[in-house]
């Protein structure tokens, strides 16, 4: 099979590297080398941000409303080229078809609420502040804004971040996830189709050069980034130390809280695919169930008997539940981790390690595993496993369930499931985490929400995406006028106060 190479994309052209550094492109499903992808260096990200930069005052200046046109022409695209996309994600990331379609889905309801940037951009009015005087306030674009993004939503989370930058007006350079980039660069074909400018959005490929790079270019306004705990700590620190605006989304561990009188299957059909879907690599996975009392026996059963029966296979195959880990050093780390809750004293119940798929043999699989008897100091508690593996946490009451969550280092996100509405309240009041499911099993927000998580599952002061976003990628400015006609009084050299 002949391999492919991914380029940068830089004032609206592809751009090959000026060095020879390229990193393999696998596909996880055959474990096997398929293209390669470029690894910018210091020199990308300067013509890149300086070709943002010179785009950004002509785009800033276009009317928001025919911004919004644009990204209509790109929505219409992106529905005519979803099934590209879906194909080009499971081939990379080897998420099944029908979950990178969702993927799609999802990223493109951003770009419907960014449509409505003429409405969500009207800034407020007040006339009459003192006497002749009226008052504004307007939001304006920062205008050069990069985003990082990770391996795990390749299409999905560079859209929580370009089409709000660029409806807000600024020009943006997009660092994907060098694991799986080309979805990246069929982002900016449609784009330019669709009618943006060149050097509005650009791409450049790479690794932790290129981010530290954007981190320290000094017309870089603001960053987004989403990926992994000390990756968003150490991106948060160095980006706001050089005086730009972060917003670092991190990991999680999220619990599932499953209360005595919940509906079992209802829970366990919840559970199932929140945490083995995309083989556990959502932020948004639930990784802990939170078995309460007399709860536990019958959740454990059930769920042992439906993850043996998980149909684990090739995401390309039709009727595949799950597909393989981004890598084999993930596959690695995540049933090394799974040996360590062995050594540490947790019941395993379904072992999903050495999984091997018929024509698959070299794929980067691992079966879902499921453990019971998990307590707080084991590290399959504490860390992200970001893999298959559903970790049983049995307490007495749901007080311990809650304090066991709010005591977590991660917020991400959580549920409980409940019958009863005077519980799910309380849980809803009183848990430490930014996203609450109550019989929702991932509590992702809708595109005119904001999605963003508490503790060290975010590091800023905005969440990402809906009304957040538009906050986040654009900076207020107070007007206050008064014309000739008023100022007949002369000139006023005390404070002035309201007569
Ligand atoms: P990662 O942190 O390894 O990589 C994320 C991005 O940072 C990539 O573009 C990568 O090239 C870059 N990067 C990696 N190491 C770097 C370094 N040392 N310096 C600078 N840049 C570096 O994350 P990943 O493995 O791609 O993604 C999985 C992680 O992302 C998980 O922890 C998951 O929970 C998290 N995630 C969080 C959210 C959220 O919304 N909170 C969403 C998706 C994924």
């Amino acid at each position: 099979m002949s391999q492919y190479q991914v380029h940068h994309y830089i004032n609206g052209e592809i751009h090959e590297n000026i060095d020879n550094r390229f990193a393999d492109i696998f596909n996880p499903a055959l474990g096997t080398v398929q293209g390669a992808v470029a690894l910018g260096t210091e020199h990308e990200v300067k013509i890149a941000v300086a070709a943002a930069k010179q785009a950004f005052p002509a785009w800033a200046n276009t009317p928001a409303l025919s911004r919004a046109r644009i990204l209509m022409s790109y929505l219409q695209l992106l529905q005519q080229h979803t099934e590209e996309f879906a194909h080009l994600l499971t081939k990379e990331h080897g998420k099944t078809l029908a979950d990178a379609r969702g993927e799609v889905a999802r990223g493109i309801e951003v770009v419907e609420f960014a449509i409505g940037i003429p409405q969500l951009l009207k800034g407020e009015y007040s006339e009459q502040i003192a006497r002749g005087i009226d008052a504004c306030s307007m939001r304006q674009p920062l205008g050069v804004v990069a985003g990082i993004t990770p391996f795990n939503f390749p299409v999905m989370v560079p859209m929580w971040m370009f089409p709000i930058a660029l409806a807000c007006g600024n020009t943006f350079v997009l660092k994907p996830s060098e694991r799986d980039p080309s979805a990246s660069l069929l982002h900016a074909k449609l784009l330019q189709e669709a009618g943006l400018p060149k050097g509005v959005f650009n791409v450049v490929q790479g690794d932790k050069i290129v981010v530290d790079a954007l981190l320290d270019h000094p017309d870089v306004q603001a960053i987004s980034f989403v990926g992994s705990t000390p990756i968003a700590q150490a991106i948060y620190a160095r980006g706001c130390a050089n005086g730009k605006r972060v917003q670092a989304l991190g990991g999680a561990k999220n619990h599932m809280v499953v209360m005595p009188d919940a509906d079992l299957s209802m829970a366990v059909d919840a559970l199932m695919g929140a945490a083995y879907g995309s083989a556990g690599e959502r932020c948004m996975a639930i990784s802990v169930a939170v078995a309460v009392g007399s709860a536990a026996d019958a959740l454990v059963d059930a769920m042992a008997a439906r993850v043996k029966t998980l149909k684990i296979n090739n995401g390309l195959v039709e009727g595949a539940e799950m597909g393989p880990v981004i890598t084999h050093a993930a596959k690695q780390r995540i049933e090394s981790l799974i040996s360590e809750g062995v050594a540490q004293g947790a019941k395993l119940v379904v072992d999903g390690r050495n999984h091997v798929v018929p024509g698959c043999e070299q794929g980067f699989f691992t079966g879902g595993s499921l453990f019971d008897h998990v307590t707080t100091d084991m590290s399959i508690y504490q860390q992200e496993i970001f893999g298959p593996v559903l970790c049983v946490v049995r307490v007495p009451n749901m007080a311990a369930a809650a304090e066991l969550i709010n005591q977590h280092e991660y917020g991400n996100g959580v549920a409980v499931f409940t019958a009863d509405g005077g519980t799910a309240r309380e849980f809803v009041r009183m848990i430490q985490v930014g996203m609450v499911g109550v019989n929702v099993p991932l509590p992702v927000p809708m595109a005119f929400h904001s999605f963003g998580g508490w503790k060290r599952s975010l590091f800023g002061d905005h969440h990402i995406y809906g009304p957040e976003g538009v906050r986040f990628y654009t900076r207020v400015k107070a007007v206050m006028q008064r014309w000739p006609d008023s100022m007949s009084k002369g000139a006023e050299f005390s404070f002035p106060q309201m007569k």
